[in-house]
């Protein structure tokens, strides 16, 4: 038996079953969906990209894993090479993982370790409200082996602001001696809401990070790779560590990756060994995901992909803005993602049902309807999905 993800067993829908998924569509029995979310926000290239698939192939043929504990190989070495080079500043240390999850646990260590290999005692992380920064929770606290987790005993504690910058100015003021870093979702808070923020408020914590040695944080996992009309929100402004995943691999295998900068890697580059950075994901580098994620870098700079995702923006702008009704709070627009807010989340059920039947696949959540296309999106199609989020409330 599935236990199926945030879902009341008891109670939920029977989920879709996919046939067969090609480009922006998955196929059902009796159905053909335009997929508006792109399966969790991954999958920029659409599905069974012949490129992308025929890399993973290949790669297969020659094998599909190898472990980096004392190991390394050549698409892991490449695709580390790509993002130094892709990626802005010195954003030149990768450090690989399965998930995104992962990849956060990993630079939130990496910013708690950075100070105790200094001596410094800083217990404690900035975030924002309505932050999400993935699911995981408890694994290391319940292992027992000092050896692996010695770096970490300290207890730490997290404080959270809303994205103004007189709440980031206080909470410097309160707390910059005991803060090891400011960890954020730049400029659009997914699953927090699709909300959206102004520049200025990263710019003004990049000032007060760096003037307290603050580690800045950005977790990119699903602002990465141009969702928000950005290539990465780290090309305005620059953090110390920069956490991809989703897009990655173009969705295509499970992959995720925290980059560090020279200030941060140098804290950890000593003839002491326990300044290491003890962590390990078994899957790490996996050679399929490395194999995809250059295949896909390599399109999404080929493609030109920032004047496909301005497109989608333009398109949905047009369709989308100024859309009211009494149900609807807020509609918002940013890069490759739009979403319409309503006052009462009850107002959104069935409607899933309802753009089934119409031939668009969206996940709804709370009091969010919300679309996040591949870029490989057609204008027609785009205007399927908005179509049919107005029809939902012009019924
Ligand atoms: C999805 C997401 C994560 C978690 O990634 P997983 O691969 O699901 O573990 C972390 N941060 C942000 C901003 C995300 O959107």
């Amino acid at each position: 038996m599935i236990w199926y993800p945030y879902e009341q067993m008891k109670n939920m829908r029977q989920p879709y079953k996919i046939l067969d998924a090609n480009g922006v569509y998955l196929y059902t029995a009796d159905q053909k969906l335009i997929d508006s979310v792109s399966s969790w926000w991954c999958m920029i290239h659409g599905y069974k990209h012949p490129e992308l698939t025929a890399a993973i192939k290949q790669q297969a043929d020659n094998f599909c894993h190898v472990m980096l504990g004392g190991l390394t190989h050549e698409p892991v070495q490449r695709l580390s090479a790509k993002l130094q080079e892709f990626l802005p500043g010195d954003l030149d240390y990768c450090f690989f993982s399965d998930s995104g999850s992962v990849a956060v646990e990993v630079s939130l260590k990496m910013a708690l370790q950075y100070n105790t290999n200094q001596g410094r005692k800083r217990p404690l992380v900035l975030a924002l409200e309505h932050a999400y920064h993935g699911d995981t929770f408890k694994a290391m606290e319940v292992g027992d082996d000092e050896d692996y987790h010695f770096a970490f005993e300290q207890k730490s504690g997290v404080v959270h602001i809303p994205t103004q910058i007189p709440a980031l100015e206080e909470a410097f003021a309160k707390y910059h001696d005991q803060l090891n870093c400011f960890i954020v979702e730049p400029l659009l808070q997914g699953a927090g809401g699709m909300l959206i923020y102004d520049l200025p408020f990263l710019q003004r914590a990049r000032e007060l990070c760096t003037q307290y040695d603050v580690l800045l944080i950005f977790d990119e996992v699903a602002t990465g790779f141009g969702r928000t009309g950005n290539r990465f929100v780290a090309d305005l402004v620059l953090p110390d560590i920069l956490v991809l995943g989703k897009a990655l691999t173009g969705g295509y295998i499970g992959h995720a990756a925290t980059v560090a900068n020279h200030k941060v890697f140098d804290a950890f580059y000593s003839d002491n060994d326990r300044h290491a950075l003890m962590h390990g994901p078994t899957f790490m580098g996996n050679a399929l995901a490395c194999a995809a994620a250059l295949k896909g870098i390599e399109i999404f700079e080929r493609e030109d992909y920032m004047s496909k995702i301005r497109h989608i923006e333009e398109v949905s702008r047009r369709e989308l803005l100024g859309f009211a009704d009494p149900r609807i709070k807020e509609v918002r627009v940013l890069g490759g993602c739009a979403c319409i807010e309503v006052f009462d989340g009850a107002d959104l059920e069935g409607f899933q049902q309802f753009a089934y039947q119409r031939g668009v696949f969206c996940r709804p959540f709370l009091r969010y309807m919300y679309s996040m296309v591949p870029y490989i999106i057609k204008d027609e199609e785009l205007v399927q999905i908005f179509d049919t989020m107005k029809a939902w409330f012009n019924r």
